[in-house]
């Protein structure tokens, strides 16, 4: 179903060619907390994914965490360690959360992309707000239950989808 489907399927964040974002139109990106930036086992940002950002901050992109973490503490916190806006408790997949974040980085949808692991929070968020989508693989196997449950329907659907390494 075309509403599940990402725009691109790429391993991690920090593989994300930032200059052809920018050559796309691209020029605010709301990204995933959990197992996206921030892996669910460590809770330590890889070097990578952080020299990503600064570099995305660099190049001129405006950048904001978009977390359905009910922790607002944790968010707030790994927000701060980046350098990023945030908005917490985003309830993906409801576009609400996107929409303002869009708004705070004064952007248009057609401006901005969604990065982030989950196919039905992430993904489905990202199509319903009319933002493109680029799904990475989850940086840890450690998962909330539920997620664990969403996982089995996600390799299904993602099985003929090649991922860029
Ligand atoms: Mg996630």
């Amino acid at each position: 179903m075309r509403i599940f489907s990402p725009k691109r399927y790429v391993a991690s964040v920090d593989r994300i060619d930032l200059n052809t974002l920018w050559a796309d139109g691209k020029r605010a990106i709301l990204l995933d907390r959990d197992n996206t930036l921030v892996p669910r086992d460590t809770e330590q940002v890889p070097a990578g994914v952080s020299a990503w950002l600064d570099a995305a901050r660099a190049k001129g992109f405006k950048l904001c965490m978009v977390s359905n973490n009910w922790h607002r503490d944790q968010v707030m916190s790994s927000a701060r360690e980046l350098g990023l806006e945030a908005i917490s408790h985003a309830m993906k997949p409801a576009p609400f959360a996107l929409k303002a974040g869009l708004k705070r980085l004064g952007a248009t949808a057609e401006e901005a992309v969604l990065i982030g692991d989950q196919l039905y929070t992430d993904v489905w968020s990202g199509n319903f707000a009319g933002v493109d989508t680029i799904l990475v693989k989850p940086q840890a196997t450690q998962d909330l239950w539920y997620t664990q449950i969403f996982r089995i329907f996600e390799r299904r659907a993602l099985r003929d989808l090649p991922c860029e390494e």
